[in-house]
């Protein structure tokens, strides 16, 4: 039995990679981005404890292409992600994950888990969000100095859906609203508090 620590689930999301993705953000990160969008999942307490049985139970009955994993620090929770994307692998699936650390980082990394959970990722965002370089060119991308690796023929960087606008989802579920995703540079002038 493996538990995970999750801060939030969104089972069928457009706005966490390329096509229809059941996303998982963990709760904990040791990395400290200026400017960091989630600091509510910073902390290794909080979230709550999920058995990756159980998600992939969730997961399974979900039409989505892939899973796309987010935090928090997902290599921060190395072991039990590389289970639970294994675990989605043998459904078929994708694998997407975000990390605040460096490809070159993660390569030099011998944590448990951490070989594993790279060798298991079709794509990953690399490196910490630099809030002085937003980046409103790439979909999917919070700054400019992160770099996306495709690791497989799944995708590739020429896909058309790299080039559309980017997606911001509001979700409301039993009284909870949630959002997620980047919002695409022609609505931020919707919300943006005027100068
Ligand atoms: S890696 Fe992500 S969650 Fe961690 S501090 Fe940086 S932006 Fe925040």
């Amino acid at each position: 039995m493996t538990m995970l620590r999750v801060a939030h689930v969104a089972p069928d999301t457009e706005a966490e990679g390329p096509g229809r993705r059941f996303a998982v953000w963990f709760q904990g990160c040791p990395l400290r981005c200026p400017g960091c969008c989630n600091p509510e999942m910073l902390p290794f307490e909080g979230g709550r404890g999920v058995e990756v049985d159980d998600l992939v139970n969730q997961l399974a009955r979900e039409s989505v292409e892939g899973i796309s994993l987010l935090g928090g620090e997902p290599f921060a929770h190395a072991p039990g992600a590389a289970e639970f994307a294994a675990r989605a692998r043998a459904l078929g699936l994708s694998v997407m994950v975000y990390s605040g650390y460096t490809l070159a980082e993660l390569r030099a990394d011998s944590s448990p888990g951490v070989g594993e959970l790279l060798a298991l990722t079709d794509i990953l965002v690399d490196g910490p969000y630099d809030r002085s370089r937003p980046d409103s060119r790439r979909r999917w991308v919070g700054s400019e100095n992160q770099v996306v690796h495709f690791f497989t023929d799944r995708y590739s960087p020429g896909d058309e859906c790299w080039k559309r606008p980017n997606t911001l989802e509001l979700r409301l579920v039993d009284g909870t609203l949630s959002v997620n995703g980047f919002p695409a540079p022609a609505a931020v002038g919707f919300w943006r508090k005027p100068a």
